[in-house]
């Protein structure tokens, strides 16, 4: 008998905001029981909702009807291997405990998205990136191999390398059924994106699972790929008087980037109203500080450690900021600040939401580089036509910004939205993507009709409807309903 709750209201949301509903909460115990009730929800054809850590911002695991399940008892670390440099983990382990696990043995995940209590299914199943995009990109990089159950039962064991399409049709065996689909036919941007289903000629098998949101299956296990640590780590915070100079900060370090000396796993941008956000938080902000940087960078031993400190303090005072105020950090605590610190701002952004009980109206844009200057102009006068309060700050390496709005009503999130909606457009017309990391879930959808249309959403339902024919699993997420009919 499959363990179930019908005490279950901290389910029904994620940190999207948008509140759910749903008939009653599974919680099997095993991959055997995963299987049964995919195979019953199946044969009733009852919708089917998966939940992870719920720490989403697109509402993916915010069932809408039918029932829930939640992997929180596939939490097993069933195996990490030192020598190939990889972990075997059921899809309900939280990768905060597989971070403390992997440190024993000297090795982290690199692409791990800034919030720890994420599972790993729920990573992968967004293929989520984080601080680290800039230098690792996203988690998909280091998924080794999956373990997903269909909706009709079947399982599919795919490892990386294995199986690929030819152009944009799979043809392969696989548990002894035979498996023959066209993807989609859309050209993904050349930036950092996570709409819709990755697709591109001769891919992974692999690579159409992670970040498919689970409208194509449940993953139960995953073997991710993870990385020695770097025997030196350097954080810096830079604060600077005016956004532009911030700007033209990052500008510098992405351009040297190749030349190997500065070569940042992480540089991330805090506006102005990011910094009066965190300022009745952190004292240390000083008060001329209008914009702030947040770089990390790893070297390989003391001498280029030290050598790499000169340089930066060098860009620093070139960019126009007081090492006076900075903040370098070259040990665990004091780096676990920094990256508090950076990791403060969404949590204030959603607790502002909640205490106005608002959704969260925000971007997840990523434009090509030579489109970012513009791109950032269009977040400010947005930002002035709506009048509404906001904060801009995130991934500026991978010229991808959070920009949120702080809606206090219901008027202001419709105005919100609509601005929104306007720099999506104009990112799209740039060549960038809606949903550069967080998923399209069940908010983000009318973002993807804007940059993919009518046309390839279809052809995304039809993939779903191959692989989930009675339309059960993760249903409203990515496509609404009609695309299914
Ligand atoms: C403060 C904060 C900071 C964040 N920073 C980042 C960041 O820097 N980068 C980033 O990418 N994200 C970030 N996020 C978003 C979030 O952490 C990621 O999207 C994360 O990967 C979601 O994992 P989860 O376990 O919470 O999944 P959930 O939110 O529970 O679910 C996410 C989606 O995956 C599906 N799903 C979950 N498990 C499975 C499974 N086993 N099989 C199939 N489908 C499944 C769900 O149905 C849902 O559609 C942040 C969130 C917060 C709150």
């Amino acid at each position: 008998m499959i363990k179930k709750t019908s005490d279950f209201q901290t389910y029904l949301e994620d940190t999207s905001n948008l509140k759910g509903h749903a008939e009653c909460l599974y919680l099997p115990e095993s991959k055997e029981e995963v299987r049964f009730l995919i195979g019953e929800c199946n044969r009733s054809k009852s919708p089917l909702t998966v939940s992870a850590g719920r720490t989403g911002t697109t509402a993916g695991c915010v069932p809408l009807s039918g029932a829930l399940l939640s992997l929180q008892n596939l939490n097993k670390i069933i195996n990490i291997d030192a020598g190939v440099k990889e972990a075997r983990v059921e899809a309900g382990v939280l990768l905060e405990d597989l971070l403390k696990e992997a440190v024993k043995f000297n090795l982290t995940l690199r692409a791990s998205p800034t919030e720890p209590l994420a599972y790993a299914g729920g990573a992968v199943s967004t293929a989520a990136s984080g601080v680290r995009g800039f230098g690792y990109g996203s988690i998909r990089n280091y998924v080794r191999a999956i373990e997903i159950v269909l909706a009709g039962g079947d399982v599919l064991k795919i490892q990386r390398g294995k199986i690929f399409s030819l152009g944009r049709a799979f043809d392969f065996t696989c548990g002894g059924k035979r498996f023959k689909f066209n993807l989609p036919s859309y050209d993904m941007p050349p930036v950092k994106s996570q709409a819709g289903f990755f697709v591109k000629d001769n891919m992974d098998l692999i690579d159409l699972f992670i970040g498919s949101e689970g409208v194509l299956g449940i993953i139960t296990e995953c073997c991710l790929s993870l990385q020695t640590i770097a025997p030196y780590i350097i954080d810096g915070l830079v604060f600077f008087d005016c956004e532009e100079k911030a700007l033209g900060f990052s500008g510098s370090v992405k351009s040297l980037k190749r030349d190997n000396l500065i070569n940042p796993a992480s540089l991330e941008f805090f506006d102005h109203n990011s910094l009066e956000l965190l300022g009745p938080v952190y004292s240390f902000i000083p008060a001329s500080a209008a914009a702030a940087i947040y770089f990390e960078q790893e070297a390989e031993d003391k001498s280029s450690s030290e050598q790499l400190m000169d340089t930066w303090a060098k860009l620093i005072e070139n960019g126009g900021a007081s090492l006076d105020t900075c903040i370098i950090a070259d040990n665990p605590n004091a780096r676990r600040s920094i990256f508090e610190f950076r990791h403060k701002v969404p949590q204030l952004i959603n607790e502002f939401l909640r205490a106005y009980g608002q959704q969260k109206i925000a971007s997840d844009i990523a434009v090509p580089p030579e489109h970012f200057a513009a791109m950032y102009e269009s977040y400010k006068s947005t930002a002035r036509e709506t009048a509404l309060r906001y904060v801009n700050f995130g991934h500026i390496g991978e010229g991808h910004l959070h920009f949120n709005f702080l809606p206090r009503s219901d008027q202001e999130s419709v105005r919100a939205g609509e601005g929104i909606a306007r720099l999506c457009r104009q990112a799209v017309a740039w060549g960038g993507t809606v949903c550069a990391e967080h998923g399209v879930g069940k908010v983000k959808k009318p973002y993807l009709k804007i940059m993919y249309g009518d046309k390839h959403i279809k052809e995304m339902a039809a993939l779903k409807k191959y692989f989930d024919p009675n339309c059960i699993l993760n249903l409203d997420n990515i496509f609404d309903k009609e695309f299914l009919l």
